[in-house]
């Protein structure tokens, strides 16, 4: 762990008024890492961190990011693009044109859309959170299905979908990126 990254780490870690030894009123440690929370939960409890912790390299730029950040990270340098210029076969994992695929799993409990992809790059995301966009979450690039055609599409793509594949529909909201979506997004690549 770099000195950077111990300095993310140290970041994260909420401060805390209570005296030592930080436990709850049930006597519980309260000194909890969010983001390793998140990637245990991500990972369906089982606490692979080692997955969802790991430095990949950005296949856009030089950079070396945790994994379970590269699909904001991606989300950056497409808007830094222009969400306009996305070619539709764009992977949302990765930020590669035609090389991922992608679809939704279909054994998905209680109809929770869960994706699966071949990418490199790809993690097990909560969809509902990465969906919706919060501080925590600044990109809602996600798989989604087309309405037109079924077809399983990610977000900032579905409008370059709409315009090659079905010329006389128009995009539905749903696929819409905000203008906060966009310009926490250019923030976030700068930093
Ligand atoms: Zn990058
Ligand atoms: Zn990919
Ligand atoms: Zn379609």
């Amino acid at each position: 762990m770099g000195s950077k990254d111990l300095k993310d780490t140290l970041s994260g870690i909420p401060f805390l008024s209570a005296k030592i030894p930080y436990l709850d009123k049930k006597g519980n440690p309260n000194f909890i890492c969010k983001q390793v929370t998140d990637y245990m939960k991500d990972k369906g409890g089982r606490g692979d961190k080692s997955r969802f912790g790991d430095l990949i390299p950005c296949h856009l730029c030089t950079k070396s990011i945790r994994r379970a950040l590269m699909r904001v990270h991606v989300a950056g340098h497409l808007v830094q693009q222009g969400l306009d210029a996305v070619d539709p076969y764009t992977c949302g994992y990765c930020g590669r044109v035609g090389q991922c695929s992608v679809s939704f799993k279909d054994n998905s409990r209680r109809g929770a859309l869960v994706p699966m992809s071949n990418c490199s790059s790809q993690y097990d995301f909560r969809y509902k959170a990465a969906s919706t966009f919060s501080a925590n979450n600044k990109s809602t690039n996600v798989p989604m299905l087309c309405t037109s055609c079924g077809l399983c599409i990610w977000k900032y793509n579905a409008a370059a979908h709409f315009r090659t594949a079905h010329v006389t529909d128009t995009v539905p909201d749903q696929y819409t990126v905000t203008t906060e979506e966009v310009d926490a997004l250019k923030f976030v690549f700068k930093a």
